[in-house]
């Protein structure tokens, strides 16, 4: 049996798991951003698939997790503790550059 609070706390982390994978859609969208305008990204990036092709699959994903977080956030009706994860600090899109510098 399961009380109001292991419901919260499933809705929680339901809610937590939602915010990483939109993360997630927004750190794939920055890279194919980068990607469609880096003469060293490009090439590999987008090798199987045309730039807009890309880049409008991942904005679609990105709104999917976009809403599915937001509907979650509504459901929970506050801010879970633990949504601390944040994007990465200073971390360069393209290592490719960041690695040749001499
Ligand atoms: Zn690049």
């Amino acid at each position: 049996m399961h009380d109001a609070a292991d419901g919260t706390r499933a809705l929680e982390q339901r809610t937590i798991a939602a915010h990483r994978a939109y993360l997630d859609a927004l750190i794939v969208l920055e890279r194919i951003a980068h990607a469609a305008t880096c003469p060293k990204c490009a090439p590999t990036e987008f090798a199987d698939v045309a730039p807009t092709q890309a880049h409008s699959t991942a904005d679609a994903h990105k709104e999917v997790c976009r809403t599915a977080f937001r509907d979650l956030l509504g459901q929970l009706g506050h801010i879970p503790r633990e949504l601390t994860a944040a994007l990465p600090k200073g971390e360069a899109w393209c290592t490719k550059q960041a690695t040749n510098i001499e």
